[in-house]
């Protein structure tokens, strides 16, 4: 690996601590700091954060020695800080927060496994962590080892998925898949590979940021077996980039497992164009694709690092066109009620005519792009496969001419308003000819083919 400039730190508390101990995951796990006399030892607490510390019912708080090490102890706004060491600003509620607010739970068919889109699952492997991050949108259940999946739980995750033909993709996180204990990390993982429609395996973790230690040649033998295996870290801003997590994603990438990077955006830490700047080129300088930019979910304890989506778009024009394509991650709103991430980004496209789309760039230079006057659609190429996404075609279902409309549930009670069934309804002048299957829709006792075009609703349209 090249000499890269990334600093190794250790707080003056730790600096006898010998080698063999500091670089061993198990010294560091056992060695969190999580009392305010422990954390007196590294940082001086500040009054908010001393409140926060002996509050009842506060999100778990454990930092390993490691990652403590990086906080500039003078600074009371260092952006490490903020994201470990909880304050009274956490205790705060504010409107529109939730217990659960990507309502994951609502869409787990079984406990752990969220099912949210058609061809891919989120399975939560554990609760626990490396360090415990003040945002966590899982805060709900991170952190209570109470809350841990069952071994039963585990075979009701695996005997879905084997029954579900549709998901070829599975993301293990939770906590942090990477703290498990190397056995049953394994477990999960040979297991999952013996279903066969399954084909990529990512791994979500901060363990290589809180815990570089634990990416052995020993983790990375066991990884590799698994192949395709894909891993997004979780890193907001530049300070985490130290030596010791370049040389983990070094062992990583080495061992063929892309990287790619999932920040959130977070008051006082990253909500700034040129830090996010310094984020993106360090990323890549360590072979980390930045992959998501969060928008701060509305999740109890988070509401003072959340800032207006207005943030985010800024920094995606600060982003795009000013540093290389593939350093710029995809600002998403994780849809509050559990639509899934919506990607949110500056307006480029100004104007379209029926031949022409005016565009502009990150500059300001406005351009035109002419349309092609021949365009057949008809010779578009043809897929050799065309994956079914039951229910949730969406939008995109709507260009294929699946249906003509989505319409909110109980759209068409409302509108019935309470009326009677009378000679003018007549459920075939709503059915658009050539949508769907083309056919007119079947009503009772009616000759008329089958039906299979009849408007969607969200509740089967996705
Ligand atoms: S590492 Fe991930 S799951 Fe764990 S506390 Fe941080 S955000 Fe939550």
């Amino acid at each position: 690996m090249p000499n890269l400039p990334f600093p190794s730190k250790r707080a003056p508390i730790y600096q006898d601590v010998p080698d063999d101990k500091w670089y061993n995951w198990r010294w560091q796990l056992s060695n969190r700091i999580n009392t305010p006399e422990e954390f007196e030892k590294v940082i001086p607490l500040t009054e908010g954060e001393r409140k926060a510390l002996s509050a009842a019912h506060l999100f778990r708080v454990d930092i390993t020695p490691y990652f403590i090490s990086l906080i500039d102890p003078e600074d009371p706004n260092d952006p490490i800080r903020k994201q470990v060491v909880p304050t009274a600003e956490e205790l705060v509620p504010f409107t529109a927060m939730m217990e659960d607010s990507l309502a994951e739970d609502r869409h787990s068919p079984v406990p752990g496994l969220v099912h949210r889109y058609p061809d891919r699952v989120l399975m939560l492997v554990t609760t626990q962590c490396a360090s415990y991050c003040r945002y966590c949108t899982r805060s709900r259940i991170v952190g209570d080892p109470s809350a841990t999946f069952s071994r039963s739980e585990f075979d009701m995750q695996i005997e879905y998925l084997k029954r579900t033909p549709q998901v070829r993709d599975v993301l293990l996180s939770g906590g942090d898949p990477l703290v498990l204990a190397p056995r049953i990390l394994e477990e999960i993982l040979s297991r999952l590979r013996e279903i066969p429609h399954i084909e990529i395996i990512r791994i979500g973790s901060r363990v290589p940021v809180f815990l570089p230690m634990r990416v052995t040649d020993e983790l990375t033998d066991m990884l590799q077996k698994y192949h395709p295996l894909w891993m997004n870290i979780h890193v907001n801003h530049p300070n985490e980039i130290t030596a010791e997590l370049a040389e983990a994603c070094d062992r990583l990438t080495r061992a063929g497992i892309p990287l790619g990077n999932q920040s959130v955006l977070l008051a006082g830490v990253n909500d700034n164009v040129h830090v996010q700047r310094q984020l993106v080129h360090d990323l890549v300088r360590i072979r980390v694709r930045p992959y998501y930019l969060y928008q701060c979910d509305l999740v109890e304890g988070a509401g003072h690092f959340r800032t207006p989506i207005a943030k985010g778009i800024e920094i995606m024009e600060g982003l795009r066109g000013h540093t290389s394509g593939y350093a710029v991650p995809t600002y998403v709103v994780d849809a509050p009620g559990g639509g899934g991430k919506i990607p949110v980004l500056p307006q480029y496209l100004i104007s379209m005519s029926d031949h022409k789309v005016v565009l502009r760039n990150f500059e300001g230079f406005i351009t035109t792009y002419e349309e092609p006057i021949h365009y057949d659609p008809d010779k578009a190429a043809k897929p050799q496969i065309r994956r079914p996404e039951p229910g949730q075609t969406g939008v995109f279902g709507l260009l294929e001419g699946e249906s003509m409309f989505i319409k909110p549930e109980g759209f068409d009670e409302l509108h019935d308003r309470g009326g009677i069934q009378h000679r003018l309804k007549d459920e075939h002048k709503w059915v658009p000819l050539g949508i769907g299957d083309g056919s007119r829709i079947s009503v009772e006792g009616d000759d008329a083919p089958p039906a299979g075009n009849a408007p969607q609703t969200p509740s089967d349209a996705g």
